[in-house]
């Protein structure tokens, strides 16, 4: 959607769709979306914390008489910033993938509450600070999925299909994309980080090439990103070839026998060079090494104390 302003709030994208965006789209800054036909409502998303998500719902409600009682929200993954406001909608059918439900419990928000309140000394509370510092996570329950599918899901808004397709893991376990042919919309979650670097807790790599490839082929005219502006399948492209780009620059450098944190630092970043959150590169290099079959971090605790380290360094 070139042109369409990226300002926050809630964006009407047309035949009953739109998009909430919370710029600038950094760390936990997710977007979310909104389908509706007649009364019937489907909300893709809720936000990191409660404050956020509570303001996103009233927006929601006083543009769109169908939001006032949402009636299917699609969760396209288990990380915090797209799932922990649920508990605010949690009258509605909650839709996911099973992988995604099995991680949603998976990390605490009082551990974020406690760390964002009392950040440890150095690079890592300095990391910390920037991810979670800005939202509240008082009061978070985290309610999970009602309705789990694996592979694919037709859900029913009113007359109108929204299709789910599971393409993770890739981003995460469980990760989902919401497409709404009738309307030209895919609603891509954290496949797509538009303008800045894309992060990979999870991987192969090579999923997340196939699921940039799997939107493209949808042939869809508007996306909404997880993080970032609206665009269309250019941005969906350039998402795929930054990860051949990196498979192709990490791939020489970890046959040498350079450790994840050195390559990250060494490797050419052409044209993605001036993409926010840089720090999350070096966990996008250690995907790659384990795709490989070669020793490199994999918990969540470990890529952020080796984003911390990177960051300072780099
Ligand atoms: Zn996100």
């Amino acid at each position: 959607m070139a042109g369409h302003p990226y300002t926050l709030g809630l964006h009407a994208l047309g035949e009953g769709t739109w998009a909430y965006l919370q710029p600038d789209g950094g760390w936990g800054w997710s977007n979310a979306g909104l389908v509706v036909d007649g009364e019937a409502s489907l909300l893709v998303d809720t936000l990191f914390d409660l404050k956020l998500t509570g303001a996103m719902l009233d927006t929601m409600r006083r543009a769109v008489p169908a939001a006032a009682a949402i009636g299917t929200v699609v969760n396209t993954h288990a990380n915090g910033d797209h799932c922990w406001g649920n508990q605010l909608v949690r009258d509605a059918e909650i839709v996911g993938s099973k992988a995604c439900a099995e991680e949603m419990g998976g990390l605490p928000p009082a551990l974020l509450a406690a760390l964002a309140a009392a950040p440890p000394e150095g690079p890592a509370g300095e990391l910390i600070g920037r991810m979670w510092a800005p939202f509240d996570f008082d009061g978070i329950e985290v309610v999970p999925p009602t309705t789990t599918f694996e592979g694919e899901l037709t859900l029913r808004v009113g007359d109108r299909d929204v299709h789910l397709i599971e393409v993770g893991p890739a981003h995460t376990a469980g990760d989902v994309i919401a497409h709404v042919p009738d309307a030209g919309i895919v609603y891509t979650g954290d496949i797509l980080f538009n303008g800045g670097h894309p992060i990979v807790w999870a991987g192969p790599v090579a999923n997340w090439v196939a699921a940039c490839d799997r939107i493209l082929a949808l042939e869809a005219v508007t996306v909404v990103p997880g993080h970032g502006p609206l665009c269309g399948p250019a941005e969906v492209a350039a998402q795929r070839d930054y990860f051949t780009h990196l498979v192709d620059e990490v791939t020489p450098r970890a046959r040498a026998g350079m450790s994840p944190r050195d390559a990250a630092r060494d490797l050419d970043l052409g044209p993605y060079a001036a993409l926010g959150e840089p720090e999350r590169l070096v966990a996008n290099v250690a995907a790659v090494y384990r795709d490989l079959g070669l020793d490199a971090p994999t918990a969540a605790a470990d890529l952020l104390a080796e984003m911390a380290a990177f960051a300072t360094s780099a």
